[in-house]
């Protein structure tokens, strides 16, 4: 399974019935979490998310909507005993952050934190089934980006020609996993004839908040679900350009650039209570848009 529980769709100020940033990303047996807003662990309650499934998290900024419900997350894994290691990717500044208040409650984590300090682009993150890499998006305070993609599976057997060539099944992985076979009087057979290309991982990009800027387009290109931050909508734009925000209409346009397939749109401003007239926008330029709902999970199929 690849998809995306979202836990947050508010900007700044959190309403009775939308919450700060935060998204769990579920990718075969991981979550990640992108962002950590205030009230995120109440969401994941809510929602089901399983703590223990977390051993990645990645901050894009350091403002506040995005990374206030940290410390107490942190500090739950360690009242249920956690052990397994976590990955922690943010902007250096966090870290200190963190040891403060640690320091200042006397307290040590039980688990170990692995760091990674944000101040490149490129890959950031790899396991079995995932890799992540992180783009500068364009905001008030240096921001980050990040694209979730999806390894490819092992290769699919071509099952006439397996057959043809009277293979035994004990060399089928090896096959699918992309090597040629030998047959016992010494032929090579190529993987290239005995296998089909498998279907290709899917890509989940975030942009988190930025102004609307071309500047990470070639980081999202093709994506299969673009999530682009849409804080209000375009009777605001000078507004949203002051504040380093974009527009719902700007979110679609990035994604039409971007050539998306399917587009999410969040982070609304409080003043909103309606959220219908921010899909209505984007759709005009973007049809594939729909409102990052919270608690709801969009697949990446
Ligand atoms: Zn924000
Ligand atoms: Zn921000």
């Amino acid at each position: 399974m690849f998809g995306v529980t979202i836990l947050g769709n508010n900007s700044a100020i959190p309403t009775p019935t939308r919450h700060p940033t935060s998204q769990a990303v579920y990718i075969d047996d991981q979550v990640l979490l992108l962002d950590c807003g205030e009230g995120t662990q109440m969401q994941m309650h809510r929602y089901k998310i399983k703590r223990s499934k977390i051993n990645y998290i990645f901050i894009s900024h350091l403002h506040g909507d995005h990374y206030f419900g940290l410390i107490g997350l942190l500090n739950s894994f360690a009242l249920i005993g956690r052990k397994d290691d976590l990955h922690l990717f943010a902007p250096e500044p966090l870290y200190g952050l963190i040891d403060l208040q640690m320091q200042l409650a006397d307290s040590e984590f039980p688990y170990t934190i692995h760091r990674y300090p944000l101040k490149e682009e490129g890959e950031i993150a790899h396991s079995n089934t995932f890799t992540v890499k992180c783009f500068r998006v364009k905001h008030r305070i240096e921001c980050w980006g990040f694209a979730i993609m999806q390894k490819q599976k092992l290769r699919k057997l071509n099952i006439e020609e397996v057959k043809k060539h009277l293979i035994p099944t004990a060399a089928y992985y090896s096959i699918k996993k992309g090597e040629d076979y030998m047959t016992s009087e010494g032929n090579i057979i190529p993987n290239k004839l005995l296998t089909i290309d498998p279907p290709k991982g899917k890509v989940y990009a975030y942009c988190a908040d930025t102004l609307f800027t071309d500047s990470f387009l070639h980081h999202i290109a093709d994506a299969d679900m673009i999530y682009h931050e849409s804080t209000y909508l375009k009777d605001m734009e000078e507004k949203a350009f002051k504040r380093f925000h974009s527009t719902a209409e700007q979110a679609a346009t990035i994604a039409r650039r971007a050539n998306a397939k399917r587009l999410l749109i969040g982070h609304f401003s409080s003043k909103y209570e309606f959220l219908e007239p921010f899909e209505s926008e984007a759709r005009q330029v973007f049809e594939n848009t729909e409102i990052a709902r919270e608690g709801v999970t969009y697949l990446l199929k």
